[in-house]
C-alpha cells in the first residue's frame, strides 16, 4: 500500500484505532498522523480515540487526540489501525460517512471489510505493518518513537513469540534515532504505580486455577475496583502475570464492565489458540493473545470458556 498515493488529494484525513487503546494502538495512530501530516502538508490530520492511558503522554500528538468525538463533518479518508472497524466505539460514525475508508491491521481474525486493507498477521505489531509502507525519508524520531513504543507493547519487549528477525531488524532501525530507549521500555512498560501493583497483587492472591492446574482465571469486580480507585487502564500487564505461571496453558483474566458482563483477556501457551475462543463469543485477535466481552455471572464465563479451551487441550 502507498500510504501518500491514498490520501493524494484528501483535505480532511481522520484516524482511529480500537476502543481500550493500548501502546500499539496509541503508537500507531500517532505515527500515521505525524507521517500523513508531513507526506500531505495540506491537508488536516486529526486522531480520535478513546483517552489512552497518561502512562503514553511522551509521544508526540497524544495532546493533540481528540475523545470528545464531537466532530460532525465527513473525512475524505479515515484510517482504523489495530483493530478491524467493528471495535472502534463512537469513530464507528467517521467510519460509515467518510469517502474511502483504510484498515491496517495485524490481526488474524479482521476480513478486510474497508474501502483499502492491509493485514498482516504474520506481525507481532500494527506499528510494524506502518514502519514497512512508510516511505523512510519522512521517518525521524518522533515518528520512530511511537513506532518503537508500539513493537515493544505488542511484543511484551520482543520477548512473545510473534517476534521475528524481521521484528528485530525493524527495531535496529528505529533505534537508529536515538531515543532513550532504556527509559520508555521501563516507564511505558515495567513500571506501575503502587495501586496498580496492588490491584495485580489481589488478582493473583484470588486467582483459581482448573483443567488440571492448566488453565487459571483472575477476576476483579466493580467493588474492587471502587475500593482501590482504579479503571480498566490500571490492569495491563495482569493476564502476562498469570500466563507466566508455571504449568499453564490457558490464562484468562476478566473484569466487570457492567452488571453481567465482563471483559476477558486470553493468553494461551502453543497448545490452545486463544484467537479462536475468543471468535466463539465474539471477540478476536491473535493466536497467543485474544479478548471478548461476555455476558452472564462469572461462574457462567468461566464455565462456557472453559469448553472451548477444553476441546482443543484434548486434542
Ligand atoms: P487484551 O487481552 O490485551 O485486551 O487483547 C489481546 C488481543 O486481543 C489484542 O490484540 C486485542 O486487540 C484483541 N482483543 C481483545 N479484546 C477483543 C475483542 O473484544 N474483540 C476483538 N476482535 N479483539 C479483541
Ligand atoms: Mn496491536
Amino acid at each position: 500500500m502507498d500510504l501518500l498515493k491514498e490520501c493524494q488529494g484528501a483535505k480532511r484525513i481522520g484516524i482511529t484505532g480500537h476502543v481500550r487503546p493500548d501502546g500499539d494502538c496509541v503508537g500507531s495512530c500517532l505515527a500515521l498522523a505525524q507521517y500523513v501530516q508531513k507526506g500531505c502538508p495540506q491537508a488536516q490530520v486529526s486522531v480520535h480515540l478513546e483517552t489512552p492511558p497518561p502512562v503514553f503522554s511522551y509521544l508526540k500528538g497524544y495532546d493533540q487526540i481528540d475523545s470528545t468525538f464531537a466532530e460532525q463533518e465527513a473525512f475524505d479518508v479515515f484510517f482504523v489501525v489495530d483493530t478491524t472497524p467493528e471495535r472502534i466505539g463512537d469513530a464507528c460514525l467517521y467510519y460509515e460517512q467518510a469517502k474511502k475508508t483504510i484498515n491496517i491491521d495485524h490481526h488474524l481474525t479482521n476480513k478486510g471489510i474497508a474501502n483499502v486493507n492491509l493485514v498482516c498477521p504474520n506481525m507481532g505489531a500494527c506499528c510494524e505493518v506502518l514502519f514497512d509502507i512508510m516511505e523512510k525519508q519522512y521517518l525521524d524520531a518522533d515518528i520512530a518513537l511511537c513506532l518503537y513504543t508500539g513493537i515493544i507493547h505488542d511484543t511484551g519487549v520482543c520477548q512473545y513469540s510473534n517476534t521475528t528477525p524481521a521484528t528485530m531488524r525493524r527495531m535496529a532501525d528505529l533505534m537508529e534515532f536515538g531515543f532513550d530507549f532504556p527509559k520508555v521500555i521501563l516507564e511505558s512498560f515495567y513500571q506501575k504505580t503502587y495501586v496498580q501493583s496492588q490491584i495485580m497483587g489481589r488478582a493473583l492472591m484470588e486467582s483459581i486455577r482448573f483443567m488440571d492446574g492448566k488453565c487459571i482465571v483472575g477476576m476483579i469486580d466493580r467493588k474492587t475496583m471502587e475500593f482501590y480507585n482504579v479503571t480498566p487502564k490500571d490492569f495491563d500487564g495482569i493476564v502476562n502475570q498469570l500466563r507466566n505461571i508455571k504449568g499453564i496453558s490457558c490464562a484468562i483474566f476478566m473484569y466487570e464492565t457492567d452488571l453481567l458482563e465482563f471483559k476477558v483477556s486470553l493468553r494461551t501457551d502453543e497448545k490452545v489458540d486463544a484467537s479462536k475462543v475468543a471468535s466463539y463469543f465474539g471477540g478476536g485477535g491473535h493466536m497467543r493473545a485474544a479478548g471478548c466481552t461476555m455476558k452472564g455471572t462469572f461462574h457462567d464465563c468461566v464455565n462456557n470458556l472453559s469448553l472451548h479451551i477444553e476441546e482443543q487441550l484434548m486434542q
